[in-house]
């Protein structure tokens, strides 16, 4: 059967920012398959857990801020531990927006949204390589961003954009590095997709009615649609492809 490229029974998956938005979307889609997830945030929130849990789903959680430099190494540590020994899948999906003049960007801002969108990625990447190269196989996904391949209007958000450029190219450097080790790395590129993060720009009567009208399919797109492209991506269905960076906008990037 076809579609049994798109199971994952049997693995174990490490997906961060996993409780709300686009990371529960990818939980969903993750879980349904039949992998195994360890979902990760710096908020708890055990009723989500126990929701997935309920549907009887194999799920486990893992605090931790990734700020912290050394919390990405940790979760893919203790994610391998519950495991059973193993790590097939990390989606590094955890991330932070802020809008703002570049030529009054607070540094402080600054420098929280590329520890959290970059700094993080790159250490989860790192840490997943040891169980990946040692098991001569794994998937990684980052979440990139349409910011990472246009600049959004009409919100100034230049740091934004920036990280987001970064989670692509180290998707494909890694791509390029690790394939020989069975490691396959892609990254997905969201359009406006109605989760926290875009709440309040979808209901700004100057920024909404921007952000629909520049998307052809003129709608924000959902969580699920960012899982389904993430099970593409972390399945057998997807086992010649890496370094991609799969854009998912309604159309937003075609003109
Ligand atoms: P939300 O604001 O809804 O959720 C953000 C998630 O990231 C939360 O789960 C949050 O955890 C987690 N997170 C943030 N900071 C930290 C931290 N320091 N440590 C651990 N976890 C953290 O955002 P979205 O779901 O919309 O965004 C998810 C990803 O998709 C981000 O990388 C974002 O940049 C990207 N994206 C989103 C788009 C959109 O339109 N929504 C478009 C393109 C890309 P907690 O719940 O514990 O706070």
């Amino acid at each position: 059967m076809i579609f049994d490229l798109f199971r994952l029974d049997g693995k174990v998956a490490l997906v961060t920012g996993a409780t709300r938005g686009i990371g529960l979307g990818i939980v969903e889609a993750l879980s349904d398959a039949g992998a195994h997830v360890i979902l990760s945030s710096r908020v708890p929130k055990p009723e989500v857990v126990q929701h997935f849990k309920d549907l009887g789903r194999q799920v486990d959680y893992l605090q931790g801020d990734v700020q912290d430099p050394a919390v990405p190494a940790r979760l893919v540590a203790e994610a391998v531990k519950l495991g059973g020994g193993k790590l097939d899948i990390l989606v590094n999906n955890a991330g932070v927006a802020q809008h703002g003049d570049t030529h009054s960007f607070p540094e402080a801002q600054y420098r929280r949204l590329m520890d959290i969108n970059v700094d993080s990625v790159f250490r989860a990447c790192q840490a997943a390589l040891g169980p990946m190269r040692a098991q001569k196989s794994g998937v990684m996904l980052n979440i990139g961003s349409i910011s990472g391949l246009i600049s959004n209007i009409p919100q100034p958000q230049a740091a934004y954009n920036a990280s987001k450029a970064a989670v692509h190219m180290l998707t494909k450097s890694l791509a390029s590095d690790y394939a020989e080790d069975g490691i396959r790395v892609n990254a997905i590129a969201p359009g406006y997709i109605t989760t926290d993060m875009t709440n309040g720009g979808l209901a700004d009567p100057v920024w909404g009615p921007v952000w629909r009208d520049m998307t052809p399919m003129k709608r924000p797109g959902s969580a699920i649609d960012i899982g389904a492209a993430a099970l593409y991506l972390c399945s057998p269905a997807s086992g010649y492809v890496t370094g991609e960076v799969l854009v998912v906008d309604g159309g937003y990037t075609v003109r």
